[in-house]
């Protein structure tokens, strides 16, 4: 059965029909106004309704960055789009119009993990972390073959665990949260740093960004450190490492089986990923007295949010 999984970012949507096995086997795109949320719904149900007419589905599944409430339909608050308290579900299945299809509304890091947990790199552990590197550090918990939402969908924040104590300020109000340390927009602040800090250290970073240091971009870092450049490597270290700390003390809270880390810059591979491990043995609890949870890429790429979106829509339908 196929199902229709929607992936909404700040300034556009993507839409994709997804069968039984993860595939999306056709996929719309169109552009939103962020600031505008009747033209996000607007835009979702024209692109389902362009789609119905080829395939036939009964659910839908929404994701978006943003706290998604556990009732599955609001999103209370969205960082990128003028959401607040906001029946996102209602307002779709209203456009949609039609009583045979359920819409459910979920976290983007959720519908992400939810796509690595059926389909790609923790698809045969029940108990399964997912990071996603990004701006932020993205998460999805799944305990016992459940995704976990918290009381209020407030659950899995990962990125605003505290690391340092009075470290660097966080969009959250707080201080010394661990995605101002590991995540892509730590890795660009660094390089960029190095770039103005380290001149001749960084000749290679700097070349790839015309000569301006506060051009620099991840990919950038990524793609200097695969030729061997030894600061892009060194940069990948200490995220790795950042990384790697803090899923040690995530395995003290969840003792997962496996750990799946997702983003563009895990492109870097085990540049990015050994100097995880190392930090995660290092600083993991009872280390030598429990099993070395493997920590991994992910394997679903840029169309999981709308996979996991899809799936768990689909679930909703099945029960
Ligand atoms: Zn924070």
């Amino acid at each position: 059965m196929h199902a229709i999984g929607v992936d909404i970012g700040g300034t556009k949507i993507a839409v994709g029909v997804v069968d039984a096995d993860g595939r999306i086997v056709a996929k719309l795109r169109r552009e939103t106004q962020p600031q505008d949320p009747a033209s996000i719904d607007a835009a979702i149900a024209d692109a389902v309704a362009e789609l119905a007419q080829t395939y036939e589905f009964h659910a839908i599944g929404l994701a978006a960055a943003g706290f998604a409430s556990s009732d599955r339909n609001h999103m209370t608050f969205a960082p990128n789009i003028a959401w607040r308290e906001y029946a996102l579900g209602d307002k779709v299945r209203e456009l949609v119009g039609r009583d045979d299809v359920a819409v459910v509304v979920e976290n983007d890091g959720n519908a992400a993990g939810w796509a690595e947990y059926v389909h790609g790199a923790g698809q045969h552990a029940q108990n399964m972390t997912m990071i996603t590197i990004g701006t932020g550090i993205g998460a999805a918990l799944i305990v016992n073959g459940e995704l976990v939402r918290g009381a209020y969908g407030f659950a899995a924040e990962l990125g605003h665990m505290r690391v340092v104590p009075d470290g660097l300020p966080c969009g959250c109000g707080r201080r010394g949260c661990w995605e101002q340390y590991g995540s892509g927009s730590a890795l660009t602040r660094e390089a960029r740093r190095a770039g103005i800090e380290r001149e001749v250290r960084a000749a290679a970073l700097l070349a790839r960004a015309g000569g301006d240091a506060a051009r620099i971009g991840g990919p950038d870092v990524t793609a200097a450190a695969a030729e061997g450049d030894e600061l892009a490597i060194e940069l990948l270290h200490d995220l790795g490492t950042w990384i790697g700390e803090g899923l040690a003390s995530v395995a003290a809270i969840l003792d997962p089986e496996v750990f799946v880390v997702g983003g563009g810059v895990v492109a870097a591979g085990d540049l990015l990923l050994e100097p995880a491990r190392q930090a995660y043995a290092e600083h993991v609890p009872a280390q030598g007295l429990r099993p070395t949870t493997p920590i991994v890429a992910a394997e679903m790429g840029n169309d999981a949010g709308i996979v996991g979106a899809a799936a768990l829509a689909r679930e909703a339908v099945v029960g």
